[in-house]
């Protein structure tokens, strides 16, 4: 059995989550991605990192000066003084999660002689040649998160982080993206993200929307939602449904269903929490 926590939300509360999720005996949190270091993703990954030991730690390449990114950053470099390994996320990594979920990442890209990891206090001047985006929110600055495609058997899950559709168009136009049966979308539904091509393209039958109860960006947009329902996809949205499961076997996807078939279980949490879970089990006969 293998995990993956995509983002952390704001808080304390993933460990909750994570708790609930884990077997009590289970320390080891294989894969942890934070897909940009905005709070709202990251602020909880420090409370994992003191938790739970993370093999592998995947992130961008930006920074922020942030007391949350601080707290990341420090504990990000412990993880790998004491054996992690911090990868920044580029375009063409993949990896397998129990040999049998394919992880592709899709962006950022970066080239492999910018992979400077930030985790050394040394990596300062490091840092300053590769010109680390240290940068106030704008539109670029979200279009670097992580994004991608987590593939088991027929089943195709695209999470796309808080990309927005500049972002987007550089996918399709690189063409990175297919049919998918379950969208993350991004931004928290943002109208400045899942254009009318990118829904085309990707037709999910399940878009996810991680977004709080009326929060004060009024996120979603209703126009994302209409386009969406019109596309025939079913919404699921954490400020309606709050916290939910999916699990699959790699063709049918179950809701809040616990199965005793091989399978990927898919932990979506809300927008506080606002994490992604992946729980792999893929024994036949086994129980969660
Ligand atoms: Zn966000």
């Amino acid at each position: 059995m293998q995990q993956m926590l995509i983002d952390g939300g704001s808080s304390v509360s993933v460990i909750d989550c994570l708790e609930k999720q884990m077997p009590f005996w289970d320390k080891t949190l294989e894969v942890m991605v934070a897909t940009h270091p905005d709070s709202d993703h990251i602020g909880g990954l420090s409370n994992v990192l003191e938790s739970y030991i993370v093999p592998l730690i995947i992130t961008n390449q930006q920074t922020k000066e942030t007391a949350d990114f601080d707290r990341f950053q420090q504990a990000v470099t412990r993880q790998v003084a004491t054996g992690g390994n911090h990868l920044i996320g580029s375009e063409g990594f993949h990896f397998m999660l129990d040999n049998n979920v394919d992880v592709s990442i899709l962006n950022p890209s970066y080239d492999q002689a910018q992979s400077v990891s930030w985790v050394s206090q040394k990596s300062e001047t490091l840092l300053s040649a590769v010109e680390t985006q240290s940068v106030p929110a704008d539109t670029d600055y979200n279009n670097q998160s992580v994004v991608m495609m987590v593939s088991f058997n027929q089943l195709d899950i695209l999470l796309t982080g808080d990309l927005e559709t500049s972002g987007e168009q550089a996918l399709l136009r690189k063409n990175l993206i297919n049919e998918v049966e379950v969208l993350k979308v991004g931004h928290h539904g943002a109208k400045t993200s899942t254009s009318p091509e990118f829904i085309a393209k990707t037709s999910p039958e399940i878009s996810v929307i991680s977004v709080g109860k009326n929060n004060r960006y009024g996120h979603p947009n209703a126009e994302v939602i209409t386009q969406l329902e019109e596309s025939g996809s079913l919404i699921l949205r954490t400020d309606q449904v709050s916290t939910f499961t999916l699990s699959s076997d790699g063709r049918t996807i179950w809701r809040d269903q616990p199965l005793s078939v091989p399978r990927l279980k898919v932990l979506i949490a809300n927008w506080l929490k606002n994490l992604v879970f992946f729980k792999t089990q893929t024994k036949t006969g086994s129980r969660f």
